[in-house]
């Protein structure tokens, strides 16, 4: 079994009403699938986390090196990649375009072996899981305030259990925001706050102070990911848990932080921080530190049906009679090409998803919508 192609897909969708995180302002949703094409037909399909045309350029760059490989070495394929941008990369677009590879090659061996990843992994702890609602960023000509709450309770009354809102724009406005979703929703449903590194430490200890009392499971990226020490600040100067990880890639990455103890909790990204293959030992790591991973998801459907995978297999920590299972992040912004691209949606049902347990991540692509939603000036 050789690999005979690589090839990457960019998938682009003008948004109606442009929304905005902290860092970021989205006018179009594009993302960058990752296609390997092996000599006896089977195709295998990753993602990658983050820009896709930068992300494309990088697996470009990857590609002679893969070409007539066995995708079942996934090891050596990827210590191989990591060599070859090692001395300009070790972190960013050469592991998020890596993480597509590893996915994809994980997709292969699933489907050689007729089994599913996170079988391949070492087993499924759980077939399904919760999923907690990420919507909830900040649109243009609305009052904030209100229309938070109102997202929210819909995710609510969709039976999601938890809902992550974005913050970091502004110290007042983003409390309001919160008291308003929390009054919204009621004291059952859990809150999450997530500031996309939009502030700097004394910023953020007064939001956490603020919040607090109303019950927040986490308080993500509060401040800029290369700012570890604001990070601990944070951590030390209010009382909600600290969550991060979606900017730091790979196993070297994510030791300062876990070392350094910036977060409670940690975030990979299957598509951004290595792949299955990298995930894996970051999580091993993060078992040794204490400290919980909960996978960052943000993609299509290829990105959901990866963490899925992992997530199904991911070990209880601690280990106990009843243990706390993971959560999926779920995106909930405007994307039509999200769930379009795979032939069976994996959608919710009252805030739970199965996790597949077909060949490979369990799902199949439609190339029909890869071609309706593909980037027209790629
Ligand atoms: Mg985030």
């Amino acid at each position: 079994m050789k690999i005979d192609a690589v090839r990457t897909h960019l998938l682009d969708y003008k948004l109606g009403h442009a929304f905005e995180s902290a860092s970021m302002r989205f006018d179009r949703r594009i993302h960058c699938l990752v296609e390997i094409i092996c000599d006896d037909g089977t195709v295998g399909w990753g993602e990658c986390l983050g820009p896709a045309k930068p992300n494309a350029a990088v697996v470009a760059a990857y590609t002679p090196h893969l070409i007539g490989k066995d995708p079942l070495d996934i090891e050596v394929i990827w210590h191989q990649l990591y060599n070859l941008l090692r001395d300009q990369g070790q972190r960013g677009l050469t592991v998020t375009a890596l993480s597509g590879i590893d996915i994809a090659l994980w997709d292969i061996k699933g489907r050689r072996f007729g089994t599913s990843i996170s079988r391949l992994l070492g087993g499924r702890f759980r077939e399904s899981v919760k999923a907690y609602a990420t919507g909830s960023f900040r649109k243009d000509g609305v009052d904030a305030v209100s229309d938070v709450a109102a997202e929210v309770a819909g995710y609510a009354a969709q039976g999601f259990h938890a809902v992550k809102i974005k913050i970091g724009f502004d110290v007042a406005e983003d409390v309001a925001v919160i008291k308003a979703a929390r009054e919204s929703v009621g004291p059952d449903v859990r809150i999450m706050i997530d500031a996309n590194h939009g502030y700097d430490a004394l910023e953020a200890i007064e939001v956490g102070k603020a919040l607090a009392p109303l019950g927040i499971d986490w308080f993500e990226e509060p401040v800029v990911p290369e700012q570890l020490d604001a990070y601990q600040a944070v951590r030390a100067g209010q009382p909600i848990p600290v969550a991060g990880g979606e900017t730091w890639h790979g196993r070297y990455g994510m030791r300062a932080p876990l070392e350094s103890r910036a977060v409670d909790i940690l975030q990979p990204d299957l598509a951004g921080s290595g792949g299955f293959s990298e995930t894996r030992r970051i999580t091993d790591l993060a078992t040794l530190y204490g400290v919980r991973v909960v996978p960052h998801v943000w993609g299509t459907g290829v990105a959901i049906a990866a963490a899925l995978q992992f997530m199904a297999y991911l070990p209880p920590d601690p280990a106990r009679r009843n243990p706390r299972p993971p959560i999926l992040e779920f995106d909930r912004t405007e994307n039509p090409y999200r769930q379009a691209v795979l032939t069976s949606p994996l959608d919710h049902v009252d805030g739970v998803v199965q996790i597949p347990d077909g060949p490979g991540l369990g799902i199949e692509i439609n190339r029909d919508a890869l071609e309706k939603y593909s980037l027209k000036d790629a």
